[in-house]
Parts: C-alpha cells; structure tokens; sequence
C-alpha cells in the first residue's frame, strides 16, 4: 500500500474509522481522534487567520504534551513547516534557530515565554506566539491537578488551548503534498553547530507506514512516546507511526524513570522506541519490575549505539528483547532496523550487535575514502539513499553538497555489512581516537565497560598524551547501590582489550551529560578530558 501523503491525511482517515478512539493518553487526559482533529483544525484556522501562509514557519518547543500534538497537526494543517525545538534551548540556541528559520509563529510554554523566550524572539521574524499552561509536572499528582488547568496568559501571546475550543474550520486548499517540506528539524549538534534538516511529508510518511504495519504491531494498538515528541525518533517512530496506525499516543511529559514506569502500568502501551540511554535508567530503577514491561510487543531502541550488555540485563531483568535501529535525523528516523521476531547477530570479532538490515527501497553502502564500495565485513563510511533520505539543509547548499553528494546521504558513521546483509555501525568517524597511530574506536570500550555489573553509562574519549597523542580515557557513572574504583574498571578492562584500547584511566561522575533527546555527550567529556 503506498502510504497517504501526509500525517494529516492518515490521521483524518484514522478518525474517519475510529472517531472515539482514545488519539491522546496524557496521565488521566484523553483526547478522542474526533476531538484532536477539531482542536487541530481550529489552530489551523487561527494561524491562518493571523497571517500564516502555505510554507511558513512554526516553531513548536514544547514537551510531550498534548499541545504538542494539536499544534502539529494544526501548523500542517494551515499548510506551515514545522520547526520542533528542544524544550532545553537557551535563549542563544533558540535565537539562532528563529532567525535562520525565519520563524514566523512559536508555540512554546507560557512559562519559558515569560523567562526568555519573548526576549529571544524580539530579534527574529516572529510575529505570533501561542503558548500553552505546559507546567514542569514534577510527579503524576501533580500532573492530575494541572492537566489543563491554566495560568493568565501573557498579554502578547494567544492561549494555544483557548484557540484550539475555538472551533474554526481548517483553512480550504492546504493540505500537503508528499513533496512539500514537514519540518526543519535541527539536529541536537552532538558533533556542532545544528543544521536544519528538511524532512518531507513522504519522507515522514514512508518511514511512519514501515513502522506501523513493517513492525508488526495491531492497528489501534498503545504506543508510548520515550522519545521526546519534538526528536525526529518521537515525531516518527512513535507519534507518525502511532496515528497512521489509528492507534493510541501514551505521553508523560517528559523522561522520568518513575513516572514512566507507572505510565506504563496505566496505559499498557504494546510499542515504545527510546535511546539507549532511557532503557538504562530504566533498568537501573529500583522499583522497575517484570510487570512493568509484561504489555510490550516490541521495544526498540534507537538513535544511539546499544551496547550487547544491555540487551541482555534487560532480557534478563524484564522479559523483552530490546531491538536496534539505525537512523538520522537525515534519514528522518530509522534506515535500518532489526525485523520483529528477529534477534540482531553480534559480530563475534568486536563484539558489536548488529543495528539492522536495510528498509525496502533503501539502499545502504559502505564506502573507502575515495567514494568506492568496500567488501563486505570491511569497515567505510555508512551511506544511505532511499525515500526517507531529505533533500537538504535548510538554506545550506555547500553543506547539502558535501553530505548528500548526488542524493545519497553520506552519515560520517564508520559501518559494515555483513555477508547476510546485517548492518554493523562502529562508530563516528570524527569519534575515532590516535593512540601511537592505532584506531580505537570508543563504542568498542564502552561495549566492555557495559558488561561491568557496577557500570550503569559509559562513554569513552581521546586525552591528549606527549608520547601516544592521544590516550583512552574513560567516563562512567554506576549503577545505584554500586561502588567500584576507577582504577579497578580499568583493570577490568585491561583484561579484556589490546593494550592500547583499554582506558588508562577510569573517572566516575555521578551521571553523564546527555542531550535531552538522552545522547551521551562526548563531545563534552572530550572538552573536560582536555582540562
Ligand atoms: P548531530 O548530527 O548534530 O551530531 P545528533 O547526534 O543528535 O546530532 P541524530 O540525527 O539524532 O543527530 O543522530 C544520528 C546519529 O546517531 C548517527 O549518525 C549515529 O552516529 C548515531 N546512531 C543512531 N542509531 C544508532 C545505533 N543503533 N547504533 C549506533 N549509533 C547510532
């Protein structure tokens, strides 16, 4: 079946089928299809009644909420590309995507409105803001007394939620066209300055169809957002997925080890996708129990590297089988993924677990420094061509040229495939760390460090050293309840690995920086290891 050419299609067709279906689960708030469609449709007529024209921008930097959802749906709606913001932006991040977005409308908390983001938006385009009463829930009770409630709107903005009951028709003539830009999503800029990936509609779509009816999960099935909704992991795998599949989305705000475990018990959700890092946690909850996880069909897990180790804790701890999943926000989500039913291989020369095999229609190759394809079980750079692939960067043509050279997405992602066709990602290649001119590349460490019981995250880096260039070193935190000794890790680890891989020395931090999408930070720890 070829997928519809935009979520608001497959959602109108989702509420043409079930319109009573529970679209939104929101700890004790529902959301009908019937109801998200009107609430969307009427935001839909207010932005197009203030001015917001087909190919506009609207910014949303919102949790997951319930407004995140009818302000998507209602800026597609009005024909706008959307520009989901990281609710954690500082004032100079979010300043700097206003402007070269040339953002004509945000949808933001009234709280963050009022902090700094009115002043942030002075020196933009943006002439509207609707913000929403999104409070920082900090615990399920919380979230019962203000789901919903609100707080005076600040003069200058409109009440998202006020707009929304207003029940204006969508505006005639706007829905998108596959082709049309969906969002300019900004990459979390683990590796830089972010740039703006446009992702279609038939990008998202292509890539929301395989996830609903290629996982094998049951239309109308509970699908629980771990990913946050404004990550193009949320967006697709779980939110695009989720309505084309007239599902339910469960939200809880935002990750919070607790509060999703509960979120769990209550709304039995059948699929989640998360980072690796969120299952971690998880894992390491003291209250997380079997039951926890007893309603999942699938769990996956993507957008960052899955040590083997983990996989197993949690098989053994919880039931489920976590499956990998490749992706980029170029590629707007997964590229490659392990099929349902299906155990990744492990490579048994490094020990890394397989992220997938390739999607229908994509093509992934591996490729030397010249640009010419390697043999299989040779080590290049990951590149992808397919329908999810976007087109570009926003207003970056020499960037677009240098990583989409004729169409094909070049990742920076050192891979290889398997003789079977299993893809295996190594690494980053600017990750790579010079030891006396050996490679070592840090997921390697880190994949041993995992099977350390006391270890809970880890995250290797290059430290500059006068004899080797650069020597290992390694960041951990533990797991609760744990103590261990860095020098004791490392001596773990020097059983384990060559001598010029295993860390030569271990520090224990109480957590690692992690971007809110839940990446470690390396390049942060880097900067440290650099005093
Ligand atoms: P930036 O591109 O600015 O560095 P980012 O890391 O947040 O930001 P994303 O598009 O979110 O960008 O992440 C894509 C990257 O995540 C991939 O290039 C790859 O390095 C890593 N990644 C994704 N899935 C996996 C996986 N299953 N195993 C290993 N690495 C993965």
């Amino acid at each position: 079946i070829s997928p519809a050419p935009s979520l608001v299609h497959a959602f109108r067709h989702s509420t043409a089928n079930a319109p009573e279906r529970t679209a939104v689960a929101y700890f004790d708030g529902r959301l009908t299809y019937r109801e998200t469609d009107e609430l969307s449709d009427s935001v839909a007529g207010h932005l197009a009644a203030k001015g917001v024209e087909p190919g506009d921008r609207v910014a949303i930097m919102l949790q997951n909420s319930p407004h995140f959802v009818i302000a998507l749906l209602g800026a597609w709606k009005a024909g706008a590309i959307v520009v989901p913001l990281n609710p954690m932006y500082k004032s100079a991040e979010v300043g700097h995507v206003l402007a070269d977005a040339e953002v004509a409308a945000l949808v933001c908390s009234d709280r963050a409105w009022d902090a700094y983001l009115r002043a942030a938006a002075a020196d933009s385009p943006v002439r509207l803001a609707l913000t929403a009463c999104e409070l920082d829930l900090q615990s399920r009770d919380d979230a019962r007394v203000l789901n919903f409630e609100r707080l005076p709107v600040p003069d200058d903005a409109d009440d998202l939620l006020a707009v929304a009951g207003q029940g204006l028709a969508a505006p005639e003539g706007r829905l998108p066209a596959a082709g049309d830009t969906a969002l300019i999503s900004y990459t979390s800029g683990t590796s830089g300055r972010p740039k703006g990936a446009m992702n279609s509609h038939g990008n998202i779509m292509f890539n929301a169809e395989r996830q609903a009816t290629g996982q094998g999960i049951a239309e109308g099935s509970c699908y629980f957002a771990l990913a946050p909704l404004f990550h193009i992991t949320g967006m697709v795998c779980e939110l695009a997925a989720c309505f084309t599949n007239a599902g339910t989305l469960a939200l809880a705000y935002r990750f919070e080890a607790g509060a999703v475990l509960d979120a769990f018990l209550e709304h039995r959700p059948v699929y989640t996708v998360g980072p690796s890092t969120a299952f971690m946690a998880l894992a390491a909850h003291p209250d997380a129990t079997r039951d926890h996880f007893s309603s999942f069909e699938q769990i996956s897990s993507g957008g960052a590297p899955l040590p083997p180790a983990l996989v197993e804790k949690f098989r053994a701890g919880f039931g489920p089988y976590v499956h990998n999943g490749y992706g980029l926000t170029e590629c707007t989500a997964p590229c490659a993924s392990v099929p349902p039913g299906v155990e990744a291989p492990v490579d048994p020369a490094s020990g890394t677990l397989a992220v997938g095999v390739p999607g229908p229609d994509t093509v992934v190759r591996i490729l030397d420094d010249a640009g010419e394809e390697v043999p299989f079980g040779e080590q290049g750079e990951i590149a992808v061509r397919g329908p999810q692939v976007v087109s570009g960067y926003w207003r970056m043509p020499e960037a677009t040229e240098e990583t989409f050279p004729g169409g094909e997405l070049h990742t920076g992602d050192i891979g290889f495939m398997d003789a079977d066709g299993w893809l295996y990602v190594v690494d980053r290649k600017k990750d790579m760390i010079n030891a006396s001119g050996f490679k070592v590349w840090p997921r390697e460490v880190e994949d041993v460090l995992y099977t350390h019981p006391a270890v809970r995250e880890a995250a290797v880096v290059g430290m500059p050293d006068p004899y080797r260039g650069e020597t290992v070193k390694a960041y951990v935190s533990l797991r609760p309840g744990e103590s261990a000794d860095g020098d004791d890790i490392a001596g773990y680890c020097k059983e384990r690995l060559a001598a010029y891989k295993y860390p030569r020395v271990v520090e224990i931090l109480p957590e690692l920086p992690k971007t809110t999408s839940g990446k470690i930070l390396r390049r942060e720890l880097r900067s440290r290891s650099r005093g």
